[in-house]
């Protein structure tokens, strides 16, 4: 089943998508991942996807984790050793924009702005200490990511959570896909074009650590609520480590898409 959040008619809602109708559903966010669905005599009023403006697939998540260096061709080519555990670090939920929507900055605080294609889990259930066996029972679904990141200010801060986390970084969409249409995903062709040219291509084979291994390390330290989301890292391809570097300017348009998942499509604006 795929989800989708979008606006008709002024207002924000919830919907099933098929073979291109959004079918509305009044049923919140949280009803959602918990699992429960529409009534046949509570299917809403149908709508055309493209007669809609659709908005992020999720709710205001409490957290936005993210995932550096999981891939291992990613790590190849940034000439670094693959990390002996999950490298942990956070997106602020205020950077989460929509498919369609701009990523916007401004050259005064960062002009080295890189994409990057991720999967992005949506957690269920809460998972406290759950075992790597059990924790894709506690994944809702997965969607498509863009880990927007400055690079500039990434690596000259230190520490990552400001150029990971300026306003409308966090593009997701266009819709959540539940997990019983995923069974492993760890078979999952990504990519990335910027303006028409494929600059990431890859697999998620090639993660380090899969998606059950992840939401069983962090249960281990902190526990995952219903909606919170994990990036969860990018293959090679990415702008700041080509020769010579490649970075997204005013107008481009980026383009995220994983295999059975989505596609994502964004615009960026410098102001
Ligand atoms: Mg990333």
């Amino acid at each position: 089943m795929q989800w989708v959040r979008f606006e008709a008619e002024g207002v924000s809602q919830w919907g099933i998508l098929r073979a291109d109708v959004i079918t509305a559903v009044s049923l919140t966010w949280d009803e959602i991942l918990a699992g429960q669905l529409p009534d046949v005599s509570d299917s809403g009023p149908q709508y055309q996807r493209d007669a809609v403006r659709l908005l992020a697939p999720v709710g205001r998540p409490g957290k936005v984790i993210a995932i550096g260096k999981n891939y291992l061709d990613h790590c190849r080519e940034t000439n670094t050793e693959p990390p002996a555990r999950p490298l942990i670090f956070a997106k602020f939920p205020t950077a989460i924009i929509g498919p369609g929507d701009a990523i916007i900055w401004s050259a005064a605080l960062t002009q080295q702005v890189d994409y990057e294609a991720e999967l992005a889990v949506v957690i269920g259930k809460t998972a406290r200490r759950v075992s790597e066996a059990d924790a894709l029972d506690y994944v809702f679904g997965y969607t498509v990511a863009n880990d927007v990141s400055a690079r500039d200010l990434q690596f000259g801060d230190g520490q990552w959570v400001r150029g990971k986390s300026l306003d409308t970084f966090c593009p997701l969409g266009p819709a959540v896909i539940t997990a019983d249409e995923i069974p492993d995903p760890q078979t999952l062709a990504i990519r990335c074009e910027l303006n028409g040219i494929e600059r990431q291509a890859s697999t998620t084979s090639e993660m380090i650590f899969g998606v059950a291994q992840l939401v069983a390390f962090c249960s281990q330290a902190f526990t995952l609520e219903p909606g919170d989301m994990i990036l969860t890292g990018t293959p090679h391809g990415v702008g700041a480590f080509r020769d010579p570097k490649l970075f997204m300017g005013d107008g481009d348009t980026v383009v995220v898409e994983i295999e059975r998942v989505g596609r994502l499509e964004n615009r960026c604006i410098v102001e």
